[in-house]
Order: structure tokens, then sequence, then C-alpha cells
């Protein structure tokens, strides 16, 4: 697999956007990959899943860091959160 490919979403095939905010920098990286798109599965139901689990309203998106090559969920309190951190590529 290309890193290219990897910032596909593999939950909604969508391409997911080049993040890069001063909180980057908490993530131990300079920009990361995130399935922005609303629609995404993973995202919908992730709310419904921190609700149950842990009894607040939140949720997280589908998060790519190219530097370590880990993926796993970036928490998110609104659905706008995290946006203004987008990078047009
Ligand atoms: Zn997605």
């Amino acid at each position: 697999m290309t890193e290219q490919d990897k910032t596909i979403c593999p939950h909604c095939n969508t391409k997911m956007k080049r993040w890069e905010s001063p909180a980057t920098y908490s993530w131990g990286t300079d920009h990361l990959y995130i399935c922005f798109n609303d629609e995404c599965e993973y995202y919908k139901r992730s709310w419904d899943f921190t609700l149950k689990k842990i009894g607040i309203k939140a949720g997280y998106r589908h998060r790519y860091d190219p530097n370590t090559g880990q993926l796993g969920p970036f928490p998110v309190n609104t659905p706008l959160a995290g946006k203004d951190g987008i990078v047009e590529e």
C-alpha cells in the first residue's frame, strides 16, 4: 500500500483532509490526515458509541498520522470542530 492510499478513509473511501493547527503538535506531529466527511459511517456512529460508552456527547473522526503510520480516532465535540485546520492540497 502506498502512502497516498492511506489518505483515503477506509470507512467511506473519501479522500481525507490534510490537517494542521497548533493542536497538531500535541499529537507529536506537524500534520495529520482526517476524514471530514460528515456522512462517514465511522464518524456517524461515533456519537452514539461515545454517548453509550462514557456518557458524553462527543464523536470522533478517522485519523491518519503520515509520520508514524498510525491510524485511530480524532475526538471532536461538535461537527465543526477541527475544520479550521483543514489545508487544501
Ligand atoms: Zn470517512
